[in-house]
């Protein structure tokens, strides 16, 4: 099986730089209307804020992969003498909470880091968060060339499993449209 170069993006994000501004759920929000720029709904936001003012808790989240039924154990972090709730650190689009989940159709949210948008050197939210909370970083890595088809399959899979076909369907055919 042949191998290809496939680009790994990653954001770190250093929690105590993070002031809670939210301007990274604007900007992504913001970007991810449709059309492009015409609203600004932090529920369409592939970042969310974990915002706890009192308890200084500021903790950005990024959206990852779909999860079809609720975990039954969790943890919870004390970091710095702050404790996190039991699904703070979690990316899953899951039934047990609101977050990621696109607020018109249901379907789950994930980053897609922009689109890789050739015109932007750095994703949205980076670019946008004036405390450097957000550090971008990118490397190569070799990987076969079925695993990037894999990941693709594994999530449709798992929206069919969930919404049923007619409805991921009946969705494409709005997106289709509207674009
Ligand atoms: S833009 Fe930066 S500082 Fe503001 S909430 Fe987002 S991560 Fe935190
Ligand atoms: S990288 Fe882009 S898509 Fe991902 S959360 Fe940031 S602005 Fe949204």
């Amino acid at each position: 099986m042949s191998k290809v170069k496939k680009k790994i993006k990653t954001i770190k994000i250093d929690v105590d730089k993070c002031n809670g501004c939210r301007a990274c759920e604007v900007i992504c929000s913001a970007f991810h209307a449709n059309p492009k720029y015409s609203s600004n709904n932090p529920e369409r936001s592939r970042i969310r804020l974990i915002r706890h003012p009192i308890k200084d808790v500021y903790l950005p989240v990024y959206a990852g992969e779909y999860a079809g039924a609720e975990c039954t154990g969790r943890d919870k972090y004390v970091i710095d003498g702050k404790e996190y709730g039991e699904c703070s650190f979690c990316r899953a689009s899951c039934p047990s909470r609101d977050a990621f989940k696109e607020p018109d159709s249901g379907l789950p949210l994930k980053c897609d880091m922009c689109e890789d948008d050739p015109a932007q050197e750095k994703p949205l939210c980076v670019q946008w968060c004036l405390n450097d909370a957000l550090i971008y970083e990118e490397r190569e890595e070799e990987v076969e060339e079925e695993e990037k088809l894999g990941d693709v399959e594994t999530g449709l899979e798992s929206m069919v499993d969930k919404y049923g076909m007619q409805k991921i369907m009946d969705t494409v055919a709005r997106l289709s449209k509207k674009g």
